[in-house]
C-alpha cells in the first residue's frame, strides 16, 4: 500500500531524516492558516497516489498566505492527469509544507531488486522531476549500494556511492546519516519502496526531503496495524477498496465483461481467452477454494458494483472443490439476487458433467471449454 507524501515525510521525520515542517488539509482556510505560521513562502502539494503531481499542476509554490489559500482552492477538488495516470485522480487533500530553497535536487531510493536478491539504495545527483528520463537515458548517473543482509551498510560504502554520484562532497556526511536513516525506516516499516525526489540541498548545504514516497509490503499488514488502518484510503479505487474489506482478490481493469474464477493462474488465463474472442475483461476476481453460496454473491454483488460490467464469465475448475457443489453455490446466490447481465458459466474437472446439469434449464449458460465461454460471454454482450 502506498503512503501519502505527508504519512511518508512523518515516518521518515522520526527516523531522522530531515524535513519540511508542514500541515494536511482539505481546507483552503486551514491552508492560508497553516502557510501563516510558516511564514508565507510555502509549497501547496495536493495529496494523491501519482508521480509526476509537479507537471500536472498538483505542486505550487506560493509566498503569502493568501496565495497559498487561493492554490488550495484550485487544487482540491481537482483532477490531476499525468502520463502514469491518464484517467487522473481528484486530490481531496493538500500538504501546506515550508518552503525548501532549493540549490542542488537530488534523488534517493531503498528498494528490494529481484535481480541481486539485495536491498538497494539508488543514489543520484541528477534529482528532481525528470529521473525516470534519467534512468532511460543515463543509467549510470544512479549509483547503485547493494544492502549486505548480514553486514547492513557500511558507512565507506555510502562514502563512496556519493562520491561516484557527483553529490556535492560538502555533503557526504549528511547524506551517510540520511541513508542510513532511510534503511532503518524501510526496514521498521516494512516498506518494499522508498523515495525521496528531489532530496533538496540548499544555498547553505542541508540536505532536506522535500517530497517523498513510501510502500508498504502489504503482506505485512498484520504487524503494521497503524498503517493497515490507513489501507482502505489508499486504494485508488472503491470497489477494490471494498474487495479488500471482504478479503477478495479482485483487481479493476477497465473493460466490460466481469471475470471469476477460482485460482489467479487460471483467472489471468481467462482475462487472456476474453481478449482473444474480442471481449475486455472488466476485472481479475479470484474466488479462492471452496466458493460456497455466500462467497460467490459477494463476489458477484462486487463485479456489478461496476457499471460497466455488461456479462459475467465464471471459469470454475472443480480439483478438491467439486464442480457440482461449485454450481449449486452458484445457482443459490443467484436464486437470492436480482441479476439481469448474462451469465456464462465454464466447469471443468471433478463432476464438472454433473454441475453442467444443474445449470440447464436456468438463465446461466454452462460451457464445457474457457475458449467456448469466452466466444459465448463476448457475443451476449455485444
Ligand atoms: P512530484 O512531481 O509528484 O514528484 O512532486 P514534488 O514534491 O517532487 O514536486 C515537484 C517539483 O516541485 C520538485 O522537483 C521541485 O522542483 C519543486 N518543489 C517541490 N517542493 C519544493 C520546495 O519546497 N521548494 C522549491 N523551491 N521547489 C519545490
Ligand atoms: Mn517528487
Amino acid at each position: 500500500m502506498k503512503l501519502h507524501e505527508y504519512q511518508a515525510k512523518d515516518l521518515l521525520a522520526h527516523f531522522g531524516t530531515p524535513v519540511p515542517g508542514g500541515e494536511v488539509t482539505s481546507d483552503p482556510v486551514v491552508a492560508r492558516d497553516t502557510a501563516q505560521r510558516l511564514g508565507g513562502h510555502v509549497v501547496v502539494k495536493a495529496q494523491v497516489h501519482m508521480g509526476g503531481r509537479g507537471k500536472a499542476g498538483g505542486v505550487k509554490l506560493v509566498n503569502t498566505a493568501a496565495e497559498a489559500e487561493e492554490a488550495a482552492r484550485e487544487i482540491i477538488g481537482k483532477r490531476l492527469i499525468s502520463a502514469q495516470n491518464p484517467t487522473g485522480i481528484v486530490a481531496e487533500k493538500v500538504l501546506v509544507a515550508a518552503q525548501v530553497d532549493i540549490a542542488r535536487e537530488y534523488y534517493l531510493a531503498i528498494t528490494l531488486d529481484r535481480a541481486s536478491q539485495r536491498t538497494v539504495i539508488m543514489l543520484s545527483a541528477m534529482g528532481g522531476m525528470d529521473i525516470e528520463q534519467v534512468a532511460h537515458d543515463n543509467p549510470a548517473a544512479i549509483v547503485k549500494i547493494p544492502v549486505d543482509p548480514a553486514w547492513g551498510l557500511m558507512d565507506f560504502e555510502i562514502r563512496a556511492a556519493v562520491k561516484r554520484s557527483g553529490i556535492s562532497p560538502k555533503v557526504t556526511n549528511q547524506m551517510v546519516g540520511i541513508v542510513k536513516a532511510l534503511y532503518k525506516a524501510y526496514l521498521a516499516a516494512d516498506a518494499s519502496l522508498i523515495e525521496i525526489n528531489p532530496l533538496a540541498e540548499t544555498p547553505d548545504g542541508k540536505l532536506i526531503a522535500a517530497d517523498a514516497k513510501v510502500t508498504i509490503d502489504e503482506n505485512a499488514m498484520f504487524r503494521q496495524k497503524e498503517y493497515a488502518v490507513l489501507q482502505d484510503e489508499s486504494a485508488e479505487d472503491p470497489i477494490e477498496a471494498e474487495a479488500h474489506r471482504r478479503d477478495i482478490a479482485y483487481v479493476r481493469l477497465g473493460g466490460d465483461i466481469g471475470v471469476i474464477g477460482n485460482g489467479a493462474g487460471l483467472v489471468m488465463c481467462t482475462l487472456d481467452e476474453v481478449s482473444k474472442a474480442g471481449g475486455k475483461p472488466a476485472n481479475f476476481l479470484d474466488i479462492g477454494g471452496g466458493a460456497g453460496a455466500e462467497k460467490v454473491k459477494q463476489s458477484v454483488d462486487l463485479v456489478l458494483s461496476d457499471p460497466n460490467v455488461k456479462g459475467i464469465l465464471f471459469n470454475i475448475f472443480g480439483g478438491i472443490t467439486r464442480g457440482d457443489l461449485v454450481a449449486q453455490g452458484i445457482l443459490d446466490a443467484f436464486a437470492e439476487m436480482d441479476v439481469t447481465t448474462p451469465v456464462v458459466i465454464r466447469l471443468e474437472g471433478t463432476n464438472s458433467a454433473e454441475g453442467r446439469a444443474l445449470l440447464r434449464g436456468t438463465p446461466l449458460v454452462p460451457a464445457e471449454t474457457m475458449q467456448e465461454a469466452a466466444r459465448q460471454i463476448v457475443a451476449a454482450v455485444r
